[in-house]
């Protein structure tokens, strides 16, 4: 999978309607202190389905919409717009909104999703919110002071298998489901007998 545009309206700094091409190859962005670079690369890991606000430096995911500054309001809704393109070559868009008071909401491809299908999707890519391909400040003191579990699931991040231990746990969940249900069946089908 590439990323292709990165469109931002109303996070954090962010709050014109900004729009970036990432070109192939390699790209790099450039500015003085405080312009909004990480917040960038905070945009991306948001719209693939980040759910910690600590990991976008906030206290609280409402956080991330643009807070005001003396000579502007602040805004109701935070949404970055990913363009990319997948291993089948096939668009994808997915888009990620929050309004103050009323969570997150996700579309991919102009559909309404959940918060974990849009991670299943970059999971599957061996991308995503935790991908170790996002490097942010801190992070390698963060990878040499990990736990062997920890750093266990960052090599699975990279690997792409993340999403199958996601499904493993679907499928167990619904597995324990259907053995109460049988289980009851039968306790049913013995006070008929
Ligand atoms: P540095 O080079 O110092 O790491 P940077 O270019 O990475 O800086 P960021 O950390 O991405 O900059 O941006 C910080 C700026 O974003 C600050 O000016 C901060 O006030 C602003 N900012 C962060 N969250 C919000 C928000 N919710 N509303 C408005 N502005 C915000």
């Amino acid at each position: 999978m590439y990323f292709r545009r990165l469109k931002l309206s109303g996070f954090k700094s962010f709050v014109e309607p900004a729009e970036l091409y990432i070109e192939p190859g390699l790209t790099g962005v450039v500015g003085p202190n405080g312009c909004g670079k990480s917040n960038l690369l905070e945009a991306l890991r948001w719209v693939m389905g980040e759910s910690s606000p600590k990991s976008m430096r906030g206290g609280g995911m409402e956080d991330v919409i643009f807070a005001g500054t003396a000579n502007r309001p602040p805004r109701a809704f935070a949404e970055v717009v990913l363009q990319a393109v997948t291993s089948d070559r096939e668009e994808l868009e997915v888009v990620r909104r929050i309004e103050r008071g009323a969570g997150s909401a996700y579309r991919v491809n102009g559909r309404d999703v959940r918060a974990k299908d849009v991670s299943l999707i970059f999971a599957d890519a061996a991308t995503g919110a935790h991908s170790p391909a996002l490097v942010s400040q801190g992070r390698i003191a963060a990878v040499i002071a990990a736990k062997p579990a920890e750093r266990r699931a960052m090599l699975e991040d990279a690997a792409g298998i993340s999403g199958l231990h996601v499904r493993r746990r679907d499928a167990e969940q619904k597995l324990r489901a259907t053995e109460a249900n049988l289980a009851r069946l039968e306790d049913i089908m013995a006070g008929l007998d």
